[in-house]
């Protein structure tokens, strides 16, 4: 039988969603690109898990009805899933996120709200595991592992899919990563050369001048990740230039890193050490009527194995988003020549 909080997801998805129908994207959703793929990005969900539950069934809800329009290989949670970090919201989140399941594998990563208590992130202590439990992301077939130190903790894991001729490894890493965490995400992606990795962690971009998170940034850079009380502690904190610094640059298989945090978008685009191109992004709406109006980031992998359109776009309202740097579109550098250079 259903966990409770599940049934009543389903009542609501119904209500939301007659019949689950195959009702199309809507009228104003980006058009779909003939013979390629997409994964989508959830923005901080924190105030939907608060307060709008119902936005936030409307998200995973126009996903799973598109995922075979758009085909959709993975959905990306980019952190804050709750606001507080209690039962309340994460039963709501957890219900949200349900609705893909057995549609659209999810990889998910831990924000400041969804650490320590009322989510004020003094610690790293978080109900993530309880309701998404790694026993459950294991009998995925994406699914390829978890941070080794902490098998039971779903606060760092990866997946491991291909399309369209590439092969993608897609990685979540806690708020603020610890050093010993960012050692093991360096070894992942030295074990895995012949993959394109695709990171998503809380708090990498700023919010103005698309530049990373850095802890000599001054005022500028507010809700600065190293003001919060985990950053202080012993096991160490990395923010966007720590984590480009002793990580992402190292490694010429990264490709490309989203981010949330702070409102609205960003993007830069930086050299690894071997060469190749990193796509650094920031998506989160959660400052738009009504906790974010239910936008998220379709992102199309066209069949040219090198284009990747980017479109923000909300089913609550078929709309558009009109906040600079919105739509655009990436290159990513061709797998035959990815492959070379390993
Ligand atoms: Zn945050």
């Amino acid at each position: 039988m259903l966990p409770r909080y599940l049934s009543t997801t389903f009542f609501i998805l119904l209500i939301c969603f007659p019949a689950f129908s195959s009702a199309g994207p809507g009228k104003n959703a980006p058009k779909s690109v003939e013979g390629g793929y997409a994964m989508v990005v959830l923005p901080d969900t924190q105030l939907y898990a608060w307060k709008h539950q119902k936005t936030f069934l409307e998200q995973t809800g126009w996903i799973a009805e598109n995922a075979k329009h758009y085909n959709i290989k993975c959905v990306l949670h980019v952190g804050d899933i709750v606001q507080n970090n209690n039962d309340q919201e994460w039963k709501i989140a957890a219900g949200a996120m349900a609705v893909l399941n057995g549609r659209v594998p999810s990889v998910m990563c831990l924000g400041n709200h969804d650490l320590g208590p009322g989510g004020n992130a003094s610690t790293r202590e978080t109900l993530l595991s309880k309701y998404f439990p790694v026993a459950e992301a294991e009998k995925e077939p994406t699914f390829g592992g978890v941070y080794d130190k902490e098998p039971k903790k779903l606060d760092n894991y990866y997946r491991l899919f291909e399309a369209g001729g590439r092969k993608w490894l897609v990685m979540a890493l806690e708020f603020g990563p610890r050093n010993d965490v960012v050692r093991w995400a360096g070894e992942v992606a030295a074990k895995h050369p012949d993959r394109s990795v695709f990171l998503v962690t809380h708090a990498y971009m700023a919010s103005k001048g698309n530049v990373r998170f850095n802890r000599n940034g001054g005022r500028s850079q507010g809700a600065a990740p190293h003001n919060y009380g985990v950053a202080r502690h012993p096991d160490g904190f990395h923010d966007g230039e720590d984590l480009w610094q002793k990580l992402v640059k190292k490694y010429p298989n990264f490709a490309m890193v989203i981010s949330g945090h702070v409102c609205f978008s960003a993007l830069r685009t930086d050299k690894t050490e071997g060469g190749t191109q990193v796509h650094q992004m920031l998506c989160d709406y959660q400052q738009a009527p009504n906790g974010g109006s239910g936008y998220l980031r379709l992102m199309q992998f066209l069949p040219d194995g090198v284009t990747v359109r980017v479109e923000d776009y909300s089913p609550t309202l078929d709309q558009a988003s009109d906040k600079p740097l919105s739509k655009f579109d990436l290159k990513l550098a061709p797998v035959t020549e990815t492959e070379k250079q390993r």
